[in-house]
């Protein structure tokens, strides 16, 4: 058995666990990732969700927040659910003025976006725009997302790929996944159920990275 790409989970804050579990379920080897030197012992990145104010603080701490941000602009896979989209996000609406963030995603974001009316709640998604090699990932009807104080994004560049959308009785659409390049993100938790889809594309995503 050829073992699976290692992928890292950004542990300073938030359900690390439920994203290691996820990983480990389709095929990769996670490592909790705390310092600048883990960093380099893996193939891929999972920001997980969590509180993005408080990740940030520590990551800026801890020194990681330059070390991430170059790991991503050096190519490395990385994948943000939730608080892990803002972390991810070039341009975040409702941040705190001194939040720090790793970027390189062409999205806005808007923080705590549906928190106003309901802090949480699930619906389905269907995934769109998946590519062929990841198909199969898609082909099984939507998925139930679970958001948990989620942001949702405002406006994308054109370079990013929308995967997924809220769609609601008497309300626009949403954009709630995204992809660019080798960046994903999610405003949902795909870690707290038991669909592996998006874990799936993401793993395939840093095997072809890699
Ligand atoms: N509201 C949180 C934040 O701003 C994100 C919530 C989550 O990750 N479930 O970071």
């Amino acid at each position: 058995m050829t073992a699976g790409p290692r992928i890292g989970v950004l542990a300073l804050q938030g359900d690390v666990r439920e994203h290691a579990h996820a990983l480990e379920s389709v095929g990769a080897e996670p490592l909790a990732v705390g310092s600048a030197a883990d960093l380099t012992r893996i193939h891929g990145l999972v920001i997980p969700g969590g509180e993005s104010t408080t990740m940030s603080k520590i990551a800026v701490r801890d020194g990681l927040i330059g070390p991430l941000r170059e790991a991503r602009a050096a190519g490395m896979p990385m994948y943000g659910s939730c608080a892990g989209m803002i972390m991810l996000a070039d341009r975040v609406l409702d941040a705190r003025p001194d939040q720090e963030f790793v970027g390189g995603l062409d999205i806005t974001v808007r923080r705590n976006a549906f928190g106003r009316q309901v802090d949480s709640f699930e619906a389905p998604i269907r995934l769109e725009g998946i590519p062929t090699e990841q198909a199969d990932a898609a082909d099984h009807g939507p998925l139930t997302a679970v958001f948990i104080r989620a942001p949702w994004v405002e406006d994308v560049g054109p370079g990013v790929e929308v995967l997924g959308r809220l769609r609601q009785e008497g309300a626009p659409d949403t954009i709630v996944a995204v992809r660019q390049g080798r960046l994903m993100a999610t405003a949902f938790h795909p870690e707290l159920t038991g669909d592996r889809r998006v874990h799936a594309i993401f793993v395939g995503m840093v095997r072809q990275a890699s």
